[in-house]
Parts: C-alpha cells; structure tokens; sequence
C-alpha cells in the first residue's frame, strides 16, 4: 500500500488551488482536487490530470460527496474576486457555510487535519493598522460584500466550533491580497485587471480615488506560507496572517504596472465600488514566529513574472 500523502484540495481548479495542487503533487504527495469550475477553468489542472497521483472530481462542495480517505484537506472552494462573489450572493454564502460544514464532517470522519483559506476580509473596513489576528473586524453584515466577508467570517466559526465540540484538527489563515500567474483573464481583480489593461494599451480603471491601500503577495510566497501552516503541530489552530506588508495605494500599483509593462496606457477614474475597505496591511509577526515565513518576492519580480504570464496568454 502507498503511504503517501492523501490530500483533498477543494477550489483546486482556480488560481491559489491550482498551485497548491502542483505544489503538493510535487512534495510526492496523492492530491484529490475538488471544483464546480464556478470562478475558474478546466485549463488550469489540464497537466495536472497526467500526473498519476492527481485525481479530479467535478463537484460542488455543497453537495460534497466523497469516499476517499484523506489525511490534509485545504478548503479553498469559494469565489474570491468581489465580481464573482457579488454575481450570486447567495451561492457564495451557501459555498462558504454548507461547503465548509460538508468538508468539516469529511474532516471528522477521516480524522483529517483541515486547512481553512480564510480572508484579510474578515477584518472588513479596518480601524487599525496593520491588521493584527486579534482584530474583529469593522465589517458591514448587510452591504453587497457581506456575502463573502461574512460567508468566511461564519466559516471561521465553524471551524473552531469543530474544533472545540470535536477536537477537529484545524488550521485558519487569512490570506491577504495574492496575484500571479493562472489568474483568470475575466478575473475582475486589480492586478489582473491592470495588467491586462495596460498590455493592451487601454485605460487602466481606477475605481475611486485610488487612494485606497493593499499590500499584495506572490503566489508562490503564499502556497508555501500554506503549506508551512497545514504542518504546524497540532495545537496550533490559528487564525493566522499570510500575506506580504508592502502597503500601496492603488494609483501607485496603477503607476508601477504602467512602467513595467511598457504600456501606452493612461489611468481613468470610474465610480468607487460600496464598501470598498480604504486600507489593508497584515500584521506579519505571527507568521514569522510560528513558520519563520514571510514573502521573498519583490513586488516588481512579481509583477514582471505575472506581466509575462499575461503577455503569453493574450497571444494566443
Ligand atoms: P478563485 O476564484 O480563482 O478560486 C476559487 C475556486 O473555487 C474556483 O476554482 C472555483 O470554481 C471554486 N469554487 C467556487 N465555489 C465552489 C463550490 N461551491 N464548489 C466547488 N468549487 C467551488 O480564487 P482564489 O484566489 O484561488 O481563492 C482561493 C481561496 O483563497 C478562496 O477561498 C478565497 O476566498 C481565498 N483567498 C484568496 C485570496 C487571494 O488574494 N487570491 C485572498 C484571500 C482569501
Ligand atoms: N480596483 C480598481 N480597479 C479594478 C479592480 C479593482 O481600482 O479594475 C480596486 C478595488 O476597488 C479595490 C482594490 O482595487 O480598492 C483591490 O480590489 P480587488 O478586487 O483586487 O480585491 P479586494 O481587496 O477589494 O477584494
């Protein structure tokens, strides 16, 4: 019998999912990948499903139906960008809670540790900076974000209440904003959105006054961050941060990716989005002291190497 591994990565076909599949796939471990394709595309795991380890299977988490044992499970299953959780509002809060009771309960009866992809959102519109684990937040429950913010808000619950009633093994992080490349085209984030902007020489879109802040990390940096955390000992539960603190304003990320892609383009502004959090900074000390991690990409390597993802994509 193989003793590798066996790790269930749901939301594997979208962009953080998709990395963490190759990542794990390349630490030799059985990867079972679980997606709906809601905000992503069979492109992203094609070569992956020639990997004899990597298994596929197409299904909502909501109806989450799965015999076999498992060891890990990342639940990343949920749309991340505001335009694809805002177009169905009320599947992404489903998503959130009846897919994180259902790989809950997949967790319990594997006796499996499980990894919850938590959000910076939690923290909302945030008073403070940085953002620090101990913050609850300044989140509206009823605005066109609430969806998501309180979808994962109310699956952070859930997991520690499984936790605590269960014992269940549990990891939450909370991402903070992550690009690179396997970003889908329509993606509607910043980042891809610029970039896609600019290599075409159209307008970047400045939404408000672009004096909002993110602070933003490479993938890779994260799904190793991930990765660190999912094999932490078994009493620490989280939450913690991931992320990179490089705060930037969203006109100067306009800007930087204007040079970097030797664009012609200008920037416009439209109409703020509701609720539109004004800052975003994680505090990083945990993350430094628990897996002695933080982000080694510059954001101008990032940048380049995703400005290059897109440059290929859009060719062909
Ligand atoms: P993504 O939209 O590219 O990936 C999400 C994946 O989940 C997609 O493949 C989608 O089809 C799948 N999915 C959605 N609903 C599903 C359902 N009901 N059943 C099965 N699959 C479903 O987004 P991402 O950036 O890769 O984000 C992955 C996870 O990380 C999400 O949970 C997100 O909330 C979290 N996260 C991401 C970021 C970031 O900056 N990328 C930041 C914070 C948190
Ligand atoms: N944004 C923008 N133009 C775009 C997409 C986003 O100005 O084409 C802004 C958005 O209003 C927000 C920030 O960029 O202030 C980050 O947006 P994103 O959707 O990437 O992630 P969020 O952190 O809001 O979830």
């Amino acid at each position: 019998m193989s003793n590798k591994l066996r790790v269930l990565v749901t939301g594997g076909a979208g962009f953080l999912g998709s990395h963490l599949c190759r990542s794990l796939l390349n630490k030799n471990c059985k990867v079972i990948c679980v997606d709906n394709f809601y905000s992503s595309h069979h492109s992203n795991i094609e070569v992956l499903k020639n990997n004899p380890n990597f298994l596929f299977i197409e299904q909502d988490v909501c109806e989450l139906n799965i015999k076999n044992k498992v060891d890990h499970i990342y639940n990343l299953a949920c749309p991340a960008s505001p335009v694809h959780y805002q177009s169905n509002p009320v599947k992404t809060i489903q998503t959130n809670i009846l897919g994180s009771l259902n790989v809950l309960e997949l967790a319990k009866r594997n006796k499996a540790k499980i990894l919850q992809a938590s959000t910076s959102e939690v923290y909302g519109d945030p008073e403070i900076s940085p953002q620090k684990e101990d913050y609850w937040g300044n989140v509206n429950p009823i605005g066109i974000r609430s969806c998501y913010d309180e979808g994962k808000r109310a699956a952070e619950t859930l997991f520690f209440d499984y936790y605590r009633e269960y014992g269940l093994n549990i990891k939450v992080c909370r991402i903070f904003n992550t690009y690179g490349p396997y970003m889908a085209q329509n993606d509607g984030r910043v980042i891809s959105n610029f970039i896609i902007q600019a290599l075409n020489n159209k307008d970047l879109s400045i939404y408000g006054s672009g004096l909002q802040t993110r602070s933003f990390c490479y993938v890779d940096d994260l799904i190793e961050g991930l990765i660190k955390i999912m094999n932490t000992e078994d009493s620490f539960t989280g939450p913690i941060n991931l992320g990179n603190d490089l705060e930037l304003s969203i006109k100067d990320i306009a800007e930087k990716i204007i040079h970097l892609s030797n664009s012609q383009s200008s920037i416009k502004y439209i109409k703020a989005v509701s609720d539109d959090p004004m800052q975003r900074k994680p505090d990083l000390t945990l993350a430094k002291k628990i897996i002695n991690w933080e982000s080694k990409t510059s954001l101008n390597q990032g940048l380049n190497l995703t400005i290059d993802y897109f440059r290929d994509i859009l060719k062909k």
